[in-house]
């Protein structure tokens, strides 16, 4: 193995233990929190080296990124699952369709309709996830706290259950776990399974409030090279 390899292998592991103890203090089954790998800006190698080391679940944010790195790699290991987690332009809708198991960046009604309308196109759905912009910050992608009841029946109507739960970036420098609660709540009301929410500087914290899955980036391949 390469150097590069041993390197993600260990910060997969540490990080997969990281997960274990942070389920187990909450009274929670481990197994109840799935790990995304977020692999983006890195060279495929990364995904490569955290597939040897048993990484199934990966996070993309660009769709032309996940374009060039994924496919390849699913001919190889078919069980492999990609989300789309970065905000997503209706333009590349049909694309992301195509590309990934799981969106979780699904925020506004026109971005609904594009993927409805790539949907048909291309006979498959991907999961979905709502994004939440938890924090009102303008500059970020999600719905608004306050559309967010509102946002979420209409995509029940148009999505049934490929609609699966709720994502959040909680803002850089406040203490995210208001955050997390206020997604977990909210699945919790529409009766949504999954809350994706904790990132490489707090995923335990977001695990003890319930998260069901994390995105991990920067612990498991280090910092990232600038895009
Ligand atoms: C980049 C990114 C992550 C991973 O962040 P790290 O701090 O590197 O773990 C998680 N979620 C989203 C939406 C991201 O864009």
């Amino acid at each position: 193995m390469a150097p590069f390899d041993n390197a993600v292998a260990g910060a997969l592991a540490r990080v997969r233990s990281e997960i274990e103890a942070a389920a187990i203090t909450a009274g929670r089954d481990a197994k109840s929190v799935d790990l995304v790998a977020v692999s983006k800006f890195h060279p495929v190698e990364a995904a490569e080296a955290a597939l040897a080391a048993g990484q199934r679940i990966f996070g993309e944010n660009r769709v032309q990124e996940a374009a060039g790195k994924f496919p390849v790699l699913r001919t190889r290991y078919p069980d492999l699952r990609l989300h789309l987690i970065g905000g997503l332009q209706t333009n590349k809708a049909r694309e992301a369709v195509r590309l990934a198991d799981v969106i979780e960046s699904l925020d506004r009604l026109s971005l609904a309709d594009a993927l409805m309308k790539a949907a048909d196109q291309e006979g498959r759905l991907p999961e979905l996830l709502i994004e939440v912009n938890t924090g009102d910050e303008p500059q970020k992608f999600g719905v608004p706290r306050e559309e967010a009841d509102r946002f979420i029946r209409d995509c029940r109507v148009r999505f049934g259950d490929r609609l699966r739960g709720l994502m959040c970036i909680p803002p850089a420098n406040e203490d995210p776990v208001p955050h997390f609660r206020f997604l977990r709540s909210l699945a919790d009301e529409h009766g949504l399974p999954v809350r994706s929410m904790g990132m490489s500087a707090d995923f335990p914290l977001a695990i003890a409030e319930g998260a069901t899955l994390v995105r991990v980036g920067t612990a498991i391949f280090g910092a990232r090279p600038s895009a």
